[in-house]
């Protein structure tokens, strides 16, 4: 099913005409009203094409936090209907800002995610997306109420209330960042009790870069697709693309967020099937547009049809932000590489966590992970020099050489000793610290 055909099934021709429009309002309108876009939009020819795009600067999450808190606002206080703000990990956060018809374009995006991962008016939906300044929660929650669905805002965190209300009062859906989804899915387990006996039909997750492996061990744990839905506060929130029933790539809701793939070094345009980081550009925000907004989020952009009938452009899962990119000793890598393999190793838990050494001169890569209970038992109880567990941490630094080219120490660790996650999973520790 598909929530708005008209929308999502328009020919090739329509949608570029209708974001050629939109892009020619939004270029107008954020020239006329925000002063930050006045200065770098003046003398700038007039754009003939799409294509043209290009020739205009970006705009980066730095040009919105020094023009905190309203500087790239173009309404007045009295038009916003909503504020959200990102949590400031270098001090001031990100304040974003909404109008009333921001809000429903927001909520039809959303509610087009959902549809696409099977939701259906009447379902109940177990929402573990944090709610507050955070996007997630209320992102989800209003979509979910536009297409009728009976939403349960749980929000993030209290796992043990989380695993009550699963089985009590049996949603159809579970939306949550993967890796606290997998997080309660474990904690049923080690009750002794089966996450497939809750009848979930589908998962979206999000908030969170993961893996195909992830979606493997989550789909087993709860025996439902799990549908990737992706999203950023400052282009609306969650909504932004997610995934059909082929799941093949997300739907980018393209008629209001015009994407673009480029060098994150050079900058240059990328053509479609190449790996880059993603910029956005908003064909229908009123009160903070936002034009070639550099998400830092590295994918690949795929504008060949898809089998569900919906035309519109999608991206692949995202592979890492182009700032969580580690370097170690020349070597170039995501957390998510590392996640993908360690997913298919059955003897770990789907936890880890990467811990990147600069303190001496040659940098090293550490890879923590927790053996299986299946793994301890047959050890009879947890010995980290037992040989099973010595031949274990050879099996996984082979193929991690393997998958990203880089020998890593392995570590087992003891079993629930490291950090679960009840929102978004920090994964790498870098020492020293590195700013951000
Ligand atoms: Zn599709």
């Amino acid at each position: 099913m598909i929530w708005n055909p008209a929308a999502e099934r328009m020919t090739a021709a329509a949608r570029a005409a209708l974001q050629w429009d939109r892009l020619r309002v939004t270029l107008a309108w954020a020239a006329e009203h925000v002063p930050f876009y006045a200065e770098r939009l003046r003398g700038g020819r007039t754009l003939g094409s799409l294509a043209e795009l290009a020739s205009l600067p970006f705009t980066r999450k730095s040009d919105l936090r020094e023009h905190y808190p309203f500087g790239l606002f173009a309404v007045a206080r009295g038009e916003l209907a909503r504020l959200h703000a990102s949590s400031g990990t270098k001090g001031k956060p990100t304040v974003v800002g909404y109008t009333a018809g921001d809000l429903d374009v927001w909520r039809e995006v959303m509610a087009r995610v959902l549809v696409a991962a099977g939701a259906r008016a009447g379902d109940t939906l177990h929402n573990a997306f944090g709610y507050g300044l955070f996007t997630g929660g209320l992102g989800f929650h209003e979509g979910a109420e536009r297409v009728g669905l009976c939403v349960v805002p749980v929000s993030g965190g209290n796992t043990a209330r989380q695993m009550l209300l699963l089985t009590d009062l049996r949603p159809a859906g579970l939306c949550a960042t993967p890796s606290f989804a997998l997080h309660i899915a474990e904690t049923f387990v080690e009750q002794g009790d089966d996450p497939r006996a809750l009848g979930l039909r589908y998962g979206l997750y999000g908030a969170e870069p993961w893996t195909e492996g992830l979606r493997a061990a989550l789909e087993r744990a709860f025996g439902c697709p799990a549908y990737d839905v992706y999203g950023l506060s400052e282009i609306i929130g969650p909504g932004v693309a997610g995934e059909c029933e082929a799941r093949r790539g997300l739907h980018l809701a393209d008629d209001h967020f015009l994407p673009e793939i480029i060098d994150p070094v050079t900058g240059a345009v990328r053509p479609p099937g190449t790996e880059g980081e993603l910029v956005l550009t908003t064909l229908s925000k009123r009160a903070l547009p936002l034009i070639r907004y550099r998400t830092a989020d590295i994918t690949t952009l795929d504008d060949t049809p898809c089998v569900c009938g919906r035309t519109s452009a999608r991206i692949a899962r995202v592979k890492g932000r182009a700032d969580d990119m580690l370097i170690v000793r020349g070597v170039n890598l995501y957390p998510s590489e590392v996640e993908n393999t360690l997913l298919g190793v059955e003897e770990v838990v789907p936890h880890y966590q990467l811990v990147v050494d600069r303190t001496s001169t040659l940098a090293r890569l550490e890879v923590q992970v927790e053996p299986a209970p299946a793994v301890i038992e047959r050890c009879g109880g947890f010995d980290a020099t037992h040989p099973t567990l010595s031949a274990l941490r050879q099996r996984i630094r082979e193929r991690l050489a393997h998958a990203i080219g880089l020998t890593a120490e392995v570590t087992v660790v003891a079993p629930r000793t490291l950090p679960r996650s009840e929102g978004k999973a920090v994964r790498v520790i870098e020492q020293p610290i590195r700013p951000r």
